[in-house]
């Protein structure tokens, strides 16, 4: 069997939305079309083996559950997925459990994003709507009465013409670009760090995700099953991945997460590494004329707050409303809207990742701070209002509009 699901067939010319990209957001974003009856070809620039394989994130809030699951995207997730209720945090050698769910009701279900990619692969090859890898989108033109995509193959260059137009397309795509730099009013925050991740052959440092904020630096443990560990390491944000020996990250690994009340940390194989920059990043303007931005396109968050894909997945699930509401409905206001509907939950979850990195992470500062940061893990662990407030976020904001699965009706449905 082909490891491409459209066999070699030709990119149609036209489409109702064209979609860049193929990772949570883009996928996502073409089966809630789908489920209202609305057309879209979703061109990725990656191969099928090198996106389904790609490790990243790993924390899926409930709002998204709930979503992948209402769409039917939710079933492997459901049965494979681990329900956690909060995290581990671990200091001045004490470990602390922060339980968030007796004030949310809510969980956070550990499932890796590249599993839910194939799932969302899977689906998209079941509705026979157009998927197409190994196609490089070079650029877009937003305007004018038909908006374009000019896309590159090993057959050559070719234009795909559409109603719309959504960038899907990660922080490193073409889409953002097609916006004038003027009008993205971009806010930036770079870090001086970035997170040195493994994945391991090895028991769990904890039984759920865990944070140890230390002199050296913040250790961060997670797991992809019982035997199958997640951590990151805070290093420096100009460090080669090649400075690090398998032995010296178990050892710094180690060093950070030992606490008096703890086994010492289980070793094993390191099966793959990664480095990741920490740095928040907004384009203000999710939309320009025909052009859409969702996930991590129009936003980043640094990885310390978890919330990347899960905004993808809420930038998604406002705009298939909007979508369809114009598509299906002649309703345009909400795709008008489409900025000011999803950008505040973008800001809640910046807002939240900032305090996350800001309060783990050793950084540069005078004692003040350093005293600051104590203060704010002592109040997390001390105060029920503050692990309310911290677990409300953590969990899952709900989203900003319930996602619409119906039947399409009325002016502009042509599928
Ligand atoms: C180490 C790490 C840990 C993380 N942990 C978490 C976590 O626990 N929880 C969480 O919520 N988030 C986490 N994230 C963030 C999360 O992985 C991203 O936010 C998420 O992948 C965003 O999805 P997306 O679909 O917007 O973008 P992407 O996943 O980047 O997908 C964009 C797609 O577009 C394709 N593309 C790019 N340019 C073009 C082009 N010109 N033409 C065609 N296709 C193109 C790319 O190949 C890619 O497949 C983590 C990230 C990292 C790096």
């Amino acid at each position: 069997m082909s490891s491409d699901p459209t066999h070699g067939a030709r990119v149609p010319s036209r489409t109702q939305v064209a979609i860049v990209g193929a990772g949570p957001a883009g996928l996502t974003l073409g089966h809630l079309l789908h489920l209202q009856g609305i057309d879209s070809v979703i061109l990725e620039r990656s191969s099928r083996a090198h996106v389904e394989q790609r490790l990243r994130a790993g924390i899926i809030e409930q709002p998204s559950v709930d979503l992948l699951v209402a769409a039917g995207l939710g079933d492997r997730l459901l049965r494979e997925g681990m329900r956690h209720s909060g995290f581990y945090l671990r200091y001045d050698d004490v470990t602390h459990y922060l339980d968030f769910h007796p004030y949310t009701g809510q969980y956070a279900t550990v499932y890796g994003q590249h599993e839910l990619v194939k799932d969302l692969i899977a689906a998209r090859i079941d509705t026979r709507r157009p998927l197409h890898f190994d196609t490089e989108v070079t650029a877009i033109a937003p305007s004018g009465p038909t908006p374009a995509v000019r896309y590159r193959t090993t057959a050559g260059e070719r234009t795909l013409e559409a109603d719309f137009v959504v960038a899907a397309d990660g922080f490193h795509g073409a889409g953002r670009a097609a916006i004038p730099a003027d009008v993205r009013g971009e806010l930036i925050r770079e870090y001086p760090v970035a997170w040195l991740g493994i994945l391991a052959e090895s028991t769990p440092a904890a039984p759920e995700g865990m944070y140890c904020p230390h002199p050296n630096g913040l250790s961060v443990h997670s797991m992809r099953g019982p035997r199958l560990s997640r951590q990151y390491l805070q290093v420096p944000a100009d460090t080669d991945l090649g400075d690090w020996s398998d032995p010296q990250i178990w050892d710094e690994l180690s060093v950070r997460c030992a606490a008096a009340d703890a086994v010492p940390l289980e070793t094993g194989p390191i099966v793959e590494r990664s480095l990741a920059p920490l740095r928040s990043y907004v384009c203000s303007t999710m939309q320009y004329k025909r052009l859409f931005l969702a996930g991590d396109a129009a936003h980043i968050v640094p990885p310390t707050g978890a919330k990347g894909l899960n905004l993808a997945i809420s930038d998604t699930c406002v705009l298939s409303h909007a979508l369809g509401a114009a598509i299906n409905h002649g309703i345009t206001e909400h795709l008008t809207r489409y900025t000011a509907t999803a950008l505040p939950r973008v800001m809640a979850a910046q807002r939240f990742s900032a305090l996350l990195t800001t309060t783990l992470h050793a950084l540069p500062g005078d004692g003040f701070t350093e005293a600051l940061r104590r203060a704010t893990l002592d109040r997390w662990v001390g105060s029920e209002a503050a692990r309310h407030e911290l677990g409300e976020v953590y969990l899952g904001l709900p989203f900003a509009t319930a996602p619409t699965f119906g039947t399409p009706i009325g002016a502009g449905a042509s599928a």
